[in-house]
């Protein structure tokens, strides 16, 4: 089963406002095993509302259409509807008097217009609306030889939201086949999108009733499978053959299985270890730790650090020789490498480790450009050093230093 969403204001379509009630919609939607095909965004005019609506129940089964229910001449959404079904529209006199009840009940004296809300389609059910007072509708119709759903929906999120979970739902459970979803989400460091779908596509291809979705976002990458089957076993079973084959080819590229972030990850090995960590962060600026205090609980196994900007800061906060950054300059292997080791060594922690690098845009040379960065991890037994050279801006060159750091430590403890 298939559905569209159609979220309906001329005010989504400036720049000010976004659609998000679509996200909560496909949210739900897939708990009960139907995607989303399709998304519109129609602004309050009558012909596109009733073209935008045509087109849906023409392409898909279930169609969730919020917005455009109010008393005002811009909310269309019954009228539209009406005219695109061929299907009429009644102004039902309960309603009515519901409406004059509430405004009542609230104190507020309702005008003409209002009464437009209680205008109902042929053969809908009435969705009630404790938080507002349009009133939903929902709609079981066949329309050309097919079954179509289509529920009408408040636009503000706050009614719209209890509407759905509270009155469409149920009423979805009952109409739809009984299905169970099962999902994956793993996710991989440091690799590319184009790279990681190069390898994997081959694989996920094969597996045509799961569906794989790829997000990327500055050196992380994640994997979200969802499969939905009429027992939970067969999805999971399908989840997991899918998750395993994927794991077998990223390898040590895949940092997590059940969705965890890295630094959770980071953490989970320290502690699991018996392992602390302190960092000593130039361009950075506090990046790698913030990312790992963000995690409850980090303090078991991140002791801390120091924000060593200056050269200063860097021999007094983590010991660097001042005649190693005459001679190498505050950006170079020597340096990271004796930022790592000296911040361990300071905070007494099982790891340490250190970043410096040239963020930009400015501040960079033909030696040392803008974008190249040290990282160094450092234990009793070794300390690494890695070059780097990322592309991009500051904020781009900072996370990925970031997630490198946080990867290498990953690594040596796995
Ligand atoms: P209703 O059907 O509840 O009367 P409406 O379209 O008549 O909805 P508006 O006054 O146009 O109501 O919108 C009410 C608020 O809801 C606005 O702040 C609007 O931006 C917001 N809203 C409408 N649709 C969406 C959407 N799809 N996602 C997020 N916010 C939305
Ligand atoms: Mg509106």
């Amino acid at each position: 089963m298939n559905s569209e969403i159609i979220a309906i204001g001329s005010e989504l379509l400036t720049p000010w406002r976004q659609d998000t009630n679509s996200l909560y919609i496909t949210e739900r939607l897939n708990q009960l095993g139907v995607s989303v095909a399709f998304k519109t965004v129609v602004g309050d005019r009558l012909k596109h509302l009733a073209d935008a609506i045509r087109n849906a129940v023409g392409r898909t089964d279930i169609v969730v259409i919020t917005g455009g229910l109010g008393p005002t001449e811009d909310d269309l959404t019954r009228e539209a509807t009406a005219e695109a079904l061929g299907i009429g529209l009644k102004r039902n006199p309960d309603l009515i008097a519901q409406l004059y009840a509430r405004a009542a009940a609230w104190r507020i004296t309702m005008t003409r217009n209002n009464e437009k809300q209680a205008d109902v389609l042929d053969g809908a059910v009435v969705l009630d609306n404790p938080r507002g007072s349009a009133p939903g509708q929902w709609l079981d119709i066949v329309y050309g030889k097919h079954r179509k759903l289509l529920m009408l929906l408040p636009g503000v999120p706050s009614e719209m939201k209890p509407m759905f979970d509270e009155e469409c739902m149920p009423l979805l459970r009952e109409a739809l086949p009984r299905r169970f979803i099962a999902t994956r989400v793993l996710k991989a460091a440091l690799i590319g999108e184009s790279a990681a779908d190069a390898r994997i596509a081959p694989i996920y291809t094969q597996y045509t009733d799961v569906e794989t979705t790829i997000l990327a976002h500055l050196g992380d990458i994640q994997l979200n499978l969802l499969c939905s089957k009429p027992a939970i076993e067969l999805a999971q079973a399908r989840v997991d053959s899918l998750a395993g084959k994927i794991e077998e080819e990223l390898e040590d590229h895949i940092y997590s299985s059940q969705g965890e972030t890295l630094e959770q990850i980071v953490l989970y090995y320290l502690e699991m270890r018996g392992a602390t960590l302190s960092v000593a962060e130039s361009c950075t600026g506090g990046l790698i730790a913030e990312r790992l205090t963000r995690v409850s609980g980090s303090s078991r196994a991140f002791a801390g650090g120091a924000v060593v900007y200056s050269n200063e800061l860097k021999t007094e906060f983590a010991g660097v020789d001042p005649k190693l950054i005459e001679r190498h300059g505050a950006v170079s292997r020597e340096v990271a490498s004796a930022l790592a080791q000296g911040i361990r060594e300071r905070c007494d922690t099982t790891v340490g480790v250190g970043v410096t690098g040239v963020a930009g845009p400015g501040g960079g040379t033909e030696e040392k450009p803008v974008g190249l960065v040290y990282l160094s991890v450092s234990d009793r037994d070794e300390t690494e050093v890695v070059e780097r050279r990322f592309g991009g801006d500051r904020e781009r060159i900072r996370q990925l230093a970031s997630q490198t750091a946080l990867d290498m430590v990953r690594r040596r403890l796995m």
